[in-house]
């Protein structure tokens, strides 16, 4: 059996929909944030709120991942727990948060549903999240994903006592696995009664190119309106699913046939290491055919785009 580890961190843009010149910066409760920007290091601590303008690092002490608030002004914040780094980009500032793969996965789930979902169905959109983040490549220079749905919808930490992060810890590194790899499993909000493979879409040769996994129209137990691509995971059929009773596991092997779900180790990220090396889907013993992954650069659409 392949042994398949995946990275411990990915780095994920997050409000760049706001087209940010500044953004605001505060600790999050009894945390204190080591803050280097324009050649100084300033400690923040408390109820501080600090403005950056310009290029800037901020983590814990010893560039630990530490708990903090972001907002563009007159913004709500948004907490994060995580390593943030401020960089300019065409005339705004991108802000950048390396922050553990489980977190993120816990936060996109909890953007991803609403209240009153199934507990299965939130547990499944955690493993095809998790998948996701592992398997898609290439999405971004500079960074791995954004914080919209041209990526997977992230809008802050999820909360301590919530269902996605419950859903996230009882599915903790499961991944979709594919002919050895993890996939980029996609989703859309409902598919409209069949899921389509992605021979059905116009993506061919665009959006994931072969090898990968190839997708399958597979019937859903909802009908209505068609929202979304349609390709891989129904969120809306896999709450109906999970309403009959039936398990995660079950709701995926209905969407993604042919793939296993597989617990896969975490890597430690190497330091200073691209984040792009350690987001590769790469094995424990490397195996040239590892080189296809880079083929699904410039992938058209995203893991819940609508297009
Ligand atoms: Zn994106
Ligand atoms: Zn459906």
């Amino acid at each position: 059996m392949l042994a398949l580890t995946i990275a411990a961190t990915v780095h994920i843009s997050v409000l760049g929909s706001f087209h940010p010149v500044q953004f605001e910066l505060q600790p999050a409760q009894g945390q204190t944030l080591v803050v280097e920007a324009q050649g100084r290091t300033e400690v923040l601590q408390g109820e501080r709120m600090l403005p950056l303008t310009g290029p800037a690092r901020v983590s814990g002490r010893n560039g630990a991942m530490v708990h903090f608030r972001l907002a563009v002004p007159g913004g709500v914040p948004r907490e994060y727990n995580g390593r943030l780094e401020i960089r300019p980009s065409a005339g705004e500032l991108l802000a950048i948060v390396e922050m553990d793969r489980e977190t993120a996965v816990a936060a996109i789930v909890e953007a991803e549903g609403a209240a009153g979902l199934p507990f299965e169905a939130r547990k499944a959109q955690a493993v095809v999240t998790r998948s996701y983040l592992a398997g898609a490549h290439n999405r971004h220079q500079g960074f791995d994903f954004c914080d919209t749905e041209h990526c997977q919808l992230l809008k802050g930490l999820a909360h301590p006592t919530s269902a996605a992060l419950r859903a996230t810890l009882a599915t903790h590194g499961q991944v979709l696995v594919y002919k050895g790899d993890v996939i980029a499993a996609m989703y859309s909000a409902n598919c409209g009664g069949h899921t389509k493979s992605l021979a059905q879409t116009n993506w061919e040769g665009a959006a994931i190119r072969q090898p990968g996994y190839p997708y399958f129209s597979v019937a859903c137990p909802l009908r209505g309106k068609a929202s979304g691509h349609g390709v891989g995971l129904c969120q809306m059929g896999a709450i109906e699913i999970a309403r009959h009773g039936y398990s995660a596991r079950i709701i995926l092997g209905h969407y993604f046939p042919g793939t296993s779900i597989e617990a896969v180790a975490t890597r430690q990220p190497k330091a200073a290491a691209t984040s792009r090396t350690q987001l590769s889907a790469a094995r424990a013993v490397p195996m040239p055919h590892t080189a296809h992954l880079a083929l699904t650069a410039n992938a058209g659409t995203g893991a819940r785009a609508t297009q």
